[in-house]
């Protein structure tokens, strides 16, 4: 690794300041600053008229300038190609004047006019042959050119050229007959032709998931395997006794996930699974049982939320659950009185508390555990690794139990989550109807306003859910902002309306929240932000408009805010799209009900980037490596990651080892 600053290249310090703009700080970052695209450079001879052309020619005629404006010039000359001249026209280059001497060489890149007649785009001043190939391209900001930014990549390989080393294993290079790290990086910017490039590619893109994956297990292992975990035993009769008492008969997929769970509390080996299924698959009461054998094991547990609001919703699930028994359970948030919070860490370190909800307050130094046994991360995506390592080792050898109410495919999932095990519900509990969906072709609730009404009356909740906060002009979309300016000069106050929308504070959103929990609001008009697992049991109907510019898992999680309850809910999928495909997508909404298969059908639709929404997807980004389309590279580093894994001690990973500690040391671990 490189991590040397740029200014020992001596690039012009105002450029070095727009490179550092780009996030290029240090001179492994310049020479990993890949082209997102290459121009390619091939001869086209002036054959067709109005056709593209390429060609090079011989100066016959010197050029001519004339200035239409002062800034504006056009500059013709002659050039001969095999037997034919040709009148070549270019506007605003009359500096390169100098440069086209009678005799000499250039590369006219344009467009035949007519059969002798060819306006440029472009003259090189260069022979074609030695155009010709791959030009890469980079994303750059203005200020910066492509040539310069060759120039500044040239400089700093040179300058690292010696010590490149490669983090691909040697074994692994000849297996795979991959060029050296040193070769793959000057190709991938200066490439020779399309051989040598293909061959930067493939090592590039396995290099990025072979340190992906690495990185990974290393992590597992640091925090996991050396320690062998702790066979809890517990009664196996008071747990049948509880799960016998709940109030409803666990569905099949309950049954086995919890099975599993049991065996991993069991077993030596420290548990770190992943429980995926939708909103209402029944996860908390899964995670029920696992607290409660692990309070028969004689440990505490800690579940911990992304939010107040979920954090109590959770803690009165588990109040409900464990009111037959003796548990005694705690809640601790970020709001409450420091005296209060001073209390529940006494209860807590003495062990008078049997399991404690919360949020990123669990994390707190202060909280100290007198035997902590299990950890519960809700919605684990919106949780950095350290935060729920940090939660974890405030015991010893502590289970750890993820939930994730985005259900993902078992691909994306691997590349998530590492080698974590994971556990999927797929059937709801049957009492539960599904939920009804209709796409709607409209840009406004006309169609769906006697219903809406009716509803209202009766006494139900509304959702009305909108792509953006406030209106954009460049885009024809629905805003939250503007369709609540609506809607309340309509309703005037006949209907209570509320907002809700990401630029509000946590205080602000949580106040809304409550209100309409607490029905102080009929219809609540937000954007995305409402809670993934927020469980308001009156609202039965949701509207979302532009339903086009979701994903369509997003619509499925938000979907399943409603039908919370016994009763029959509405789902209206609003667009004003006319592309077909756009509505085919939606339409599959209509009867499709599993997570897993909509995730499925979005991934290959969509790509994993979209899958669940971009901002919260949690998906590492890769530089050169796609994960849909190199899947099969992805899937070869990870076996050969788990092989190295294995022998990371011995010294011919001393410098894999020393990568991946100092990347962790820095928090690079593409998970947070
Ligand atoms: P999740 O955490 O996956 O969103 P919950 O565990 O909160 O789901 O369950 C959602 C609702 O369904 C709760 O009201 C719960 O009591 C109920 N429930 C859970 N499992 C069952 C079941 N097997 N049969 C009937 N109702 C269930
Ligand atoms: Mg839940």
């Amino acid at each position: 690794m490189f991590d040397i600053d740029l200014s020992y290249l001596k690039i012009n310090q105002n450029k070095v300041a727009l490179l550092q703009e780009m996030g290029i700080v240090t001179i492994e970052d310049l020479i990993r600053f890949y082209p997102s695209r290459y121009d390619v450079i091939v001869s086209i001879p002036p054959v067709l008229v109005d056709e593209k052309t390429i060609f090079e020619g011989v100066i016959i005629e010197e050029p001519k300038i004339f200035f239409i404006r002062r800034n504006m010039s056009r500059m013709t000359f002659k050039v001969q190609y095999q037997d034919t001249s040709y009148s070549i026209a270019i506007f605003n280059r009359h500096f390169l004047r100098t440069h086209l001497s009678l005799g000499s060489v250039v590369t006219i890149i344009g467009k035949l006019q007519s059969p002798n007649q060819v306006v440029a785009s472009d003259i090189k001043l260069q022979s074609l042959e030695s155009l010709s190939g791959f030009h890469p391209i980079y994303n750059l900001k203005s200020g910066i050119t492509t040539k310069s930014m060759s120039g500044y990549i040239k400089k700093g390989l040179t300058f690292v050229d010696k010590d490149l080393i490669d983090f691909i294993p040697e074994n692994l290079i000849q297996r795979y007959q991959l060029p050296y790290l040193k070769e793959a990086l000057w190709q991938i910017h200066f490439p020779k032709d399309e051989v040598h490039l293909k061959q930067a590619l493939k090592y590039l893109k396995y290099e990025e998931f072979l340190k992906f994956q690495m990185t990974l297990l290393f992590i597992k292992r640091n925090t996991h395997t050396i320690d062998v975990g702790i066979n809890k035993t517990f009664d196996t009769q008071s747990l049948q006794q509880y799960i016998y008492d709940l109030p409803f008969v666990l569905t099949d997929d309950q049954i086995s996930v919890s099975k599993e769970i049991l065996q991993d509390i069991q077993s030596p080996h420290i548990m770190d699974r992943l429980v995926q299924g939708d909103v209402g698959s029944g996860k908390t009461v899964v995670a029920s049982i696992a607290i409660y054998a692990n309070h028969l094991a004689g440990y505490q547990s800690a579940l911990m939320a992304p939010t107040e609001i979920l954090a109590s919703q959770h803690y009165r699930t588990l109040q409900k659950l464990f009111a037959n028994t003796s548990m005694h359970i705690a809640l601790l948030t970020g709001s409450l009185p420091a005296k209060e919070k001073k209390a529940i860490y006494r209860q807590i370190e003495n062990y008078e508390v049997d399991v404690v909800v919360g949020t990123h307050a669990l994390i707190q130094d202060a909280l100290q555990f007198k035997k902590l046994g299990l950890v519960i991360a809700d919605e684990q995506h919106r949780f950095g690794v350290n935060q729920r390592k940090k939660l974890q080792d405030k015991g010893d050898k502590v289970d750890l139990l993820t939930m994730s109410a985005t259900p993902i495919p078992r691909t994306v999932a691997m590349v998530l989550y590492g080698d974590k095990d994971v556990s999927a519900i797929h059937t709801m509990p049957s009492r539960r109807k599904t939920v009804q969906t209709k796409v709607i072709k409209t840009k406004s609730m006309k169609p769906i306003l006697p219903q809406l009404e009716a509803y209202i009356k009766e006494g139900g909740q509304c959702y009305v859910v909108c792509p953006l906060v406030e209106d954009s002009e460049t885009m024809d979309l629905q805003s939250a902002t503007k369709i609540y300016d609506a809607m309340c000069a309509y309703y005037k106050n006949k209907i209570r309306i509320g907002l809700l929308h990401g630029r509000m504070s946590d205080e602000q959103k949580d106040q809304i929240m409550q209100a309409f929990m607490k029905h102080e609001l009929d219809i609540l008009v937000s954007t995305t932000v409402i809670e993934v697992g927020v469980d308001v049991e009156n609202a039965n109907m949701m509207v979302i408009y532009d339903a086009h510019r979701f994903g369509l898992s997003q619509l499925h999680q938000l979907r399943g805010r409603v039908g919370r309850s016994t009763q029959q809910s509405y789902c209206f999928l609003f667009t004003s799209s006319n592309d077909q495909e756009a509505l085919e997508r939606l339409t599959f909404l209509e009867n499709e009900t599993d997570g897993f298969k909509i995730a499925e059908y979005d991934l290959k639709l969509r790509g994993p980037g979209e899958l669940l929404g971009q901002k919260q997807s949690g998906l590492p980004s890769f530089l050169v490596a796609d994960i849909m389309k190199d899947f099969n590279i992805l899937e070869r580093a990870r076996i050969d990651a788990m092989e190295i894994i294995d022998h990371i001690d011995t010294p011919q990973y001393y410098s894999i080892r020393k990568y991946l500690e100092k990347k962790i040391e820095k928090n690079e671990t593409y998970l947070d």
